[in-house]
């Protein structure tokens, strides 16, 4: 039998909530900390996002690892999702790239992009006119569409519980503030504990409060809004992005006809309530596409910061004792289940 070890975490979002449930189903004894005063405090930029599966789309501005981790996981997440509680949504019938006549130039030239950077498979699919129709009946406005086959999404809000929930037998330290986060041991609240390896996931909370040594000090924080409708006449079988020269909008269907619209992406760390510009632009480019979204009602707006590096690429950074993930930037949900499966591997333990 492989050797039982003592896992501390630092950060309960969706890369700590991944790794806790995995290294716990493997029988190590996993500690979890994190700042939120709960399992449900909603921190975490892992809480908001829209949970796009998208690797074709994100290799606009992501690499090749990031796009093979993304159509990775989404396999994974098949698998992860039936041996979570709750039965959590899952869907990976394809997305769809829309543009209208007046952004053809520049939706050409992403399509081109993606078409360039995309294996075989895995490259948009121009549909028709009524071959959009028949998808995505309620589509009326954009005359370009692409299918992308091999997307899809989940609900990040139901995953987070789903992921807590199912990790059984770890201790969860909530509302404690990990401030040092070294090999073999973490500190919090001036306390030192004990592992025999500890995973650093505190995304923007790496930033070292201890010196340089202590965490990572070029992570920052990129603001993203989103917002939630309800439209009962909308019906939507699968995600949509809609290119336009100033910003991608997206909308994913969630249940009892909701759907997130969103996001913007606004290099600051203000995470104050959104704005009026964002809602105008996001709520109207969703409507030029799904005109059925007319009589939608906002149920909800949220705003959080996407831990982001330099270069906007995840990184894993392992020693001994040690392993730092950041930088997930706008694809975490797309990739955390390849990228912890890598991280676990790469630190030399068994699951
Ligand atoms: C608006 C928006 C839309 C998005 N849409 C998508 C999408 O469609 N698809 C997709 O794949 N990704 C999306 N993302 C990106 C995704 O949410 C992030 O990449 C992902 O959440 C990063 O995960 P993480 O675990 O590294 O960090 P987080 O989820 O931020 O978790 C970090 C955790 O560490 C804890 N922490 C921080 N500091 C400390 C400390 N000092 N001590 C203890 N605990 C600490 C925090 O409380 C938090 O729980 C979106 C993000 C946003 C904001």
């Amino acid at each position: 039998m492989s050797k039982i070890l003592r896992i501390g975490i630092a950060g309960a979002g969706v890369l700590g909530r991944l790794l806790a449930w995995r290294l716990s189903r493997a029988g190590h004894q996993v500690t979890v900390f994190d700042l939120a005063s709960g399992p449900l405090g909603r921190g975490a930029a892992g809480w908001t996002a829209a949970g796009m599966l998208s690797p074709s789309a994100e290799l606009e501005c992501a690499d090749l690892q990031v796009f093979r981790d993304g159509v990775d996981s989404i396999q994974m997440w098949e698998g992860i999702i039936h041996e979570l509680p709750g039965a959590p949504d899952f869907d990976n019938h394809g997305s769809l790239l829309l543009a209208h006549r007046d952004d053809a130039g520049a939706a050409h030239r992403l399509v081109d992009l993606i078409a360039r950077k995309a294996p075989d498979g895995y490259r948009p699919q121009a549909l028709t006119p009524s071959a959009l129709a028949e998808l995505e009946p309620d589509i009326h406005g954009p005359s370009l569409a692409w299918l992308l086959p091999c997307e899809g999404a989940i609900n990040p809000v139901q995953l987070m519980q789903a992921l807590q929930e199912g990790a059984r037998g770890v201790s969860w330290m909530w509302g404690q503030n990990v401030d040092e986060v070294q090999a073999g041991y973490l500190k919090s609240s001036g306390n030192r504990h004990d592992f025999d390896h500890v995973f650093d996931a505190r995304g923007l909370g790496q930033r070292p409060a201890n010196g340089p040594g202590s965490g990572c000090t070029e992570v920052r924080g990129v603001r993203g809004e989103i917002f939630l409708l309800q439209a009962s006449d909308v019906n939507l079988a699968r995600p949509i992005r809609v290119l336009h020269p100033r910003h991608r909008v997206y909308v994913v269907p969630r249940r009892d006809h909701h759907f997130i619209v969103g996001a913007s992406e606004i290099e600051s760390e203000d995470r104050s309530p959104v704005s009026l510009r964002t809602t105008v632009e996001l709520l109207a480019t969703a409507h030029s596409a799904l005109p059925g979204l007319a009589e939608a009602r906002l149920v909800h707006t949220e705003t959080n910061l996407r831990p982001a590096l330099r270069d906007n690429l995840p990184r894993i950074e392992q020693t001994p004792g040690l392993t730092r993930i950041n930088g997930l930037f706008r694809h975490g949900w797309m990739i955390a289940p390849a990228m912890t499966v890598r991280a676990i591997q790469g630190a030399g333990i068994s699951v």
